[in-house]
């Protein structure tokens, strides 16, 4: 069985000299497979050095919402020149978040409408992080669609049923993470079972929130198992079928072959 992590944020500035451990333990898991998310200009290039050393890794490259007003002047420009470069394969994390606050939402419009430009001038999927934001980011991405096809994913999804067919109707894919296996999470199971097969992902969102029984732990790619084993009975499912599903979708979103 084969797992990909869809979402992990696994620089060198979050886990040290430990990321050989790390992939080692992700391996032996069977998550062979990792999406490597950047934040700002460094993790972002970090993450692409790391791939190109590693196979079954790929990254994105953005800036998170919640940083776009602490970021260096220069560092959309580094972020841009990376994602123009090739060597990602995808664009993010961006997104809107309205519950953290940290940054304007008129700065965060801003530098997601850019992630989005860029996306759709290069053919890239998109990374979008969304909390308490679903309702504009929704809409952000239905009137982007007017100027050219969009794809991507919702990451760490915890919407309603309505807006997850609202956004696979949009073109776009569903990361479920950790937070499925919390005990006070049965409306994110309930809705992760009406997601269509060929939409679902699964992601640790590593170093944050492991999933039961893990919880309170530093998260890493190998903690995957739990979130796929807890989703696969939520959707009646084997482990075999939700870890092979999920794995085509991220190599068709992110564009990767298939072993
Ligand atoms: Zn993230």
């Amino acid at each position: 069985m084969e797992f990909y992590d869809s979402h992990c944020h696994l620089d060198p500035l979050r886990y040290g000299g430990e990321i050989s451990d790390v992939l080692a333990r992700s391996r032996a898991a069977g998550v062979s497979r990792l999406t490597v998310i950047g934040t700002r200009a460094a993790d972002s290039e970090a993450a692409a050095n790391l791939c190109a050393m590693e196979p079954g890794l790929v990254c994105a490259a953005g800036i998170h919402p919640n940083d776009t007003t602490e970021i260096e002047p220069d560092e959309w420009d580094r972020v841009t020149r990376l994602i123009v470069s090739g060597r990602v394969a995808a664009v993010g994390e961006t997104g809107l978040d309205w519950y953290r606050d940290t940054a304007s939402h008129e700065v965060q419009r801003d530098f997601f409408d850019r992630h989005i430009r860029l996306a759709q001038k290069l053919c890239l999927p998109l990374v979008i992080h969304c909390r308490e934001s679903i309702r504009d980011v929704l809409d952000t991405l239905a009137a982007a669609r007017h100027h050219g096809p969009l794809t991507g994913v919702l990451h760490s999804f915890t919407g309603t049923a309505e807006e997850a067919a609202e956004a696979v109707d949009l073109g776009f894919f569903l990361g479920f993470a950790g937070m499925v296996t919390f005990r006070s999470a049965e409306s994110i199971r309930q809705v992760a079972t009406t997601v269509p097969a060929d939409r679902l992902l699964i992601e640790t969102d590593s170093p944050f929130l492991s999933p039961e029984p893990l919880r309170g732990r530093r998260n890493e790619p190998a903690h995957l198992i739990h979130t796929a084993r807890c989703l696969a009975i939520a959707r009646g499912e084997s482990l075999e079928s939700l870890a092979a599903t999920t794995t085509a979708n991220a190599c068709r979103l992110f564009r990767q072959r298939e072993s």
